[in-house]
């Protein structure tokens, strides 16, 4: 059973009179418990196949299995359940709740999903913590560093135990220093807890410590 698998997907959009084809037919799997970068220059289709990955854009064509499920003619409610339950997203702008703190922001995901509230802020808590943010889970996320902004996000996505993680330039928004720590620690967090990933960026060194690499280009991926 794979976490993810793509066959011949295309997706194209209209743009005025014509029709711009961005992803051109993809192939691709994830297998459980593999990191896997998405690189390509801005422009290239990048978060459209994150789109398509995270049942976010059904206007798509091809063949989509999320944790060996086919897409193809499930509801509408059953596909909200399999991204609800199997998918964790991280994005470069974070789109925490500015009102709530830390805590809340990450504990919130897990009550919607039933759990009672002080189990929910104690596994937030145990989570945060093991991002390091134990002295921050009060804070709301204006009076946090980009970079403690970007590892509550990743708490927030990965508190429900989804088993693919799909991250759109999760340390995009960073410097590079900062950037280069929040991944490393992204890392070490979904590796221990044996998630796949599929992350897009543009850094090549992020994507070199990551167990394979693609580039698309032309709307096709091509393995590095
Ligand atoms: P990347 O994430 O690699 O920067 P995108 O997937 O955002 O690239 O965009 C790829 C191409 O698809 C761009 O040319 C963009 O203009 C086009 N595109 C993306 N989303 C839409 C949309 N909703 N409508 C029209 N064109 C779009
Ligand atoms: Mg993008």
């Amino acid at each position: 059973m794979t976490a993810l698998t793509l066959k011949n997907v295309k997706r194209s959009f209209h743009q005025g009179s014509k029709d711009v084809h961005v992803l051109k037919g993809i192939d691709l799997t994830v297998e459980p418990g593999e990191l896997v970068a998405l690189i390509g220059s801005s422009g290239s289709g990048k978060s459209t196949l994150l789109q398509v990955a995270g049942l976010l854009d059904d206007s798509f064509t091809g063949d989509l299995a999320i944790g060996g499920k086919k897409i193809a003619g499930l509801s509408d409610d059953a596909r909200s359940r399999l991204r609800r339950t199997e998918l964790g997203f991280i994005y470069q702008f974070h789109h925490l709740m500015p009102d709530f703190t830390a805590l809340e922001n990450v504990a919130i995901a897990l009550q919607i999903a039933g759990v009672g509230k002080s189990a929910a802020a104690e596994e937030a808590t145990a989570v945060l913590t093991g991002l390091g943010l134990e002295e921050r889970l009060d804070h709301t996320p204006a009076k946090l560093s980009g970079g403690e902004q970007q590892r509550v996000a990743i708490a927030r996505a990965i508190i429900g135990k989804p088993s693919l993680l799909l991250a759109d330039e999760p340390t995009g928004n960073l410097d590079e220093e900062t950037a280069a720590r929040v991944f490393a620690l992204f890392l070490k967090t979904i590796k221990s807890r044996g998630m796949s990933a599929l992350i897009a960026t543009h850094d090549r060194d992020l994507a070199s410590k990551l167990d394979r690499q693609f580039q698309l280009k032309d709307g096709k991926l091509v393995e590095l």
